[in-house]
């Protein structure tokens, strides 16, 4: 159920709406939009009796929300969620298009230097690398784990980028929730409900990456596992599924952005490498994802790709990499986007408001 405030309801009314909910023994989510604030109530099994919450003073109207998926819904907040980061202008969601880029994963302090130095001059605002990995074989690379993760901050010291990376179980997310800015769910975890409760309780926005085989619904539930536990600041990625073809590595599906945006308030990035598994496809599909209105990029870039410790075949060489933003560069212009340098802090006022969402207008 969702209660929807009046656009002058006070700040007292909406916690006192909460704290009736959360005496009846269910949970509330409020979400303020830009005129009004809605509250999700989630934990409840049947509808809560009419007149307990609808007579409350601000509230504007009571509804029941039929979708599986609640807070994930534009029902509960209609504009775009925007995440923003400290120090920087950059963000997930809104009129900046997000980057980011680095190697599969983080396999020595060189490597990983020599890829954040490059992506960094192109322009990345946000830097991958997996510290923990998630193998097909026991015998392939695992990750260098804490050892990855200090590099990682090393990075976000050095070149300011924001980092991102994966926790591949409740174990290692504890040590990925103090080191990174963003904290990935990879396809194969998007439907491990317990990984997604525990970073629902995390304090670091959150990407959760389509499984194998999810459909829009399913990927919703992920992300609604993640928010009901209190951790709205989710972002969607679009990895590609399995399907028979084989020209590439999974099928990217990028029907998938406009879907997610007209029934979400996340926003949504894709990976043109795991979506292909092909270098020579990444660019093609990175400006075509652009185009469709994904809300950002993830790309794997290496500095020697052929001796790559995992997924060399996808990783784009640094001067590619280069290419790619300089034809995604133009793609956003087109469709309303910018991509804001990571490196302004300085520069920055302190009181940075996000733009106007200007998007729908232009994609929707
Ligand atoms: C990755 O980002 O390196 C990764 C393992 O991704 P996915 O979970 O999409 O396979
Ligand atoms: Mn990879």
């Amino acid at each position: 159920m969702l209660v929807v405030m009046q656009a002058h309801a006070t700040e007292e009314q909406v916690r006192a709406v909460c704290q009736k909910i959360e005496s009846l023994g269910y949970r509330a989510h409020a979400m303020p939009g830009a005129t009004r604030t809605a509250i999700g109530i989630t934990g409840n099994q049947a509808e809560i009796e009419q007149g307990t919450l609808d007579e409350m003073a601000g509230v504007q109207e009571v509804i029941r929300v039929s979708k599986p998926y609640k807070l994930v819904s534009r029902d509960v907040k209609e504009e775009n969620t925007v995440i923003k980061f400290a120090g920087t202008q950059a963000t997930i969601g809104g009129k900046n298009l997000a980057i980011i880029a680095g190697p599969c994963a983080i396999e020595s302090r060189e490597q990983a230097f020599a890829v954040a130095e490059r992506v960094h001059r192109a322009g990345a605002q946000f830097f991958r690398g997996g510290a923990y990995k998630p193998r097909t074989s026991p015998y392939s690379f695992q990750g260098l784990a804490e050892d990855g993760l200090r590099i990682m901050a090393e990075i976000r010291e050095q070149f300011g980028m924001k980092i991102i990376t994966e926790a591949i179980d409740n174990e290692s997310l504890a040590l990925v929730e103090e080191y990174a800015d963003v904290i990935q769910i990879g396809a194969r975890n998007m439907q491990n409900f317990s990984l997604l409760k525990r970073v629902g309780r995390a304090k670091k926005p959150v990407m959760v990456k389509r499984g194998l085989s999810a459909t829009l619904e399913e990927f919703f539930m992920a992300a609604e596992y993640v928010m009901s536990e209190g951790n709205y600041n989710v972002v969607l990625c679009e990895r590609g599924v399995r399907t028979f073809a084989d020209h590439t590595r999974n099928t990217l599906d990028l029907s998938i952005v406009p879907a997610v945006q007209r029934l979400s308030h996340l926003p949504i990035v894709v990976d043109p490498s795991h979506g292909t598994g092909k270098r020579n496809k990444v660019t093609p599909l990175s400006r075509a994802s652009v185009a469709v209105g994904a809300d950002g990029l993830i790309v794997e870039v290496h500095n020697q790709p052929d001796k790559a410790l995992s997924d060399g075949m996808q990783s784009l060489y640094p001067e590619q990499f280069d290419e790619l933003m300089v034809q995604v560069r133009q793609i956003a212009a087109v469709v309303g986007r910018e991509i804001v340098p990571i490196g302004t802090v300085a520069s920055l006022s302190s009181s940075v408001e996000t733009p106007p969402d200007t998007r729908m207008a232009t994609l929707r």
